[in-house]
């Protein structure tokens, strides 16, 4: 390579306190590429880093794993991929050889983890990836929307797994970035009734535009058992997704469920043990999954993006300099943020 780049790195370094550091850029080794990044989201799990409350994930650690940019150097073992190129990652790292890996079923590898695990964070003028974790941007995608690529491969994870059909009701539990995308993408596979609860009226108002049928507001006196009910005849939700992680979300996703019905659990529980109605679960012969991260949804979130008008959910936009900045404001409550996006 023949000039030199250095990039600036935000790292998390004590609770609630950042900084950036600058290193030189080394050459990509022959599977990798670099990345100059245009666009970096604040997910969940970087807020959890920032309160210093990620349960694995020790202090100092660099931030940022859903990301957008421009290929800038390449290995010379890569093929399929070229200087310019504009491009999103797939930002977790698999081992190959486990039974999970060799299957095919690389989101359940037993020594998954991230990029940014190993100091190489999206809070960053470059990042270096395998070239086998990158995929280009369609031309109708701008940055921003790359930059959302990811959350929304955890929403195709998910809604995949609860396996919507035609005509069904579904009740999304908590309208955060997932629940949002979640909530759009079961309309798209053919719900017709698409339920979404949440205490904060904005969230409400966007899961509407995204194609949430109805909305519930249990903060304002409105009643999820009411609106399930008066969709379903009293039946019950055919499908939930507990987009929260909460004991209380847990077990009205059980209790608001149809007979035989089925839920999906994407939140992530800080209390990690929660009592529920187990016969709820014998009874009714309900069905509880859990859903985590990603495998082959990737190319699927590449095609949903644009229809579903991902940008939406942007609801604020900093210079990767004013990471600090960013990441207060994405947990004051009152700034109603949905997703934050930076840019170096
Ligand atoms: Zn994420
Ligand atoms: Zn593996």
């Amino acid at each position: 390579m023949s000039e030199d780049r250095i990039s600036r790195v935000g790292r998390v370094v004590a609770e609630g306190q950042t900084d950036f550091f600058s290193r030189p850029v080394p050459p990509p080794a022959a599977d990798e590429v670099v990345i100059r990044i245009r666009a970096s989201a604040l997910c969940g799990s970087d807020l959890h880093i920032f309160r210093a409350k990620h349960p694995s994930v020790p202090l100092p650690a660099t931030i940022g794993h859903e990301f957008s940019g421009d290929i800038v150097a390449l290995g010379s073992a890569v093929t399929g991929l070229a200087q310019g190129d504009r491009v999103t990652v797939e930002p977790c790292e698999t081992c190959g050889a486990c039974d999970a890996c060799r299957r095919g079923d690389y989101g359940s590898c037993d020594a998954l983890t991230f990029i940014y695990r190993r100091g190489d964070g999206a809070m960053a003028d470059y990042i270096t990836v395998k070239a086998a974790s990158v995929f280009p941007l369609p031309e109708t995608l701008s940055y921003e929307a790359g930059a959302l690529i990811e959350p929304l491969a955890v929403a195709v994870h998910a809604v995949r797994r609860a396996d919507i059909r035609l005509g069904e009701t579904v009740l999304v539990l908590g309208a955060g970035a997932i629940g949002l995308l979640v909530a759009a993408l079961c309309r798209r596979s053919g719900a017709s009734e698409v339920i979404v609860s949440d205490y904060a009226p904005f969230r409400l108002e966007m899961a509407r535009e995204l194609g949430a049928t109805r909305t519930v507001n249990p903060g304002a006196g409105e009643r999820l058992e009411d609106a399930v009910r008066d969709a379903t005849g009293g039946k019950g939700a055919d499908k939930i997704l507990e987009c929260v992680g909460r004991q209380e979300t847990f077990v009205q996703a059980m209790t608001l469920l149809r007979k035989q019905g089925l839920a999906t659990v994407v939140g992530i529980f800080e209390q990690t043990e929660i009592t529920i109605p187990v016969m709820k679960l014998v009874n009714n012969e309900i069905r509880v999954q859990g859903s985590q991260g990603y495998c082959w949804d990737f190319p699927i979130a590449l095609r949903m993006a644009e229809e579903i008008g991902i940008e939406k959910l942007i609801t604020h936009r900093f210079p990767l300099t004013q990471l600090q900045q960013a990441l207060t404001t994405a947990l004051d409550r009152n700034h109603n943020t949905v997703k934050v996006v930076l840019k170096p």
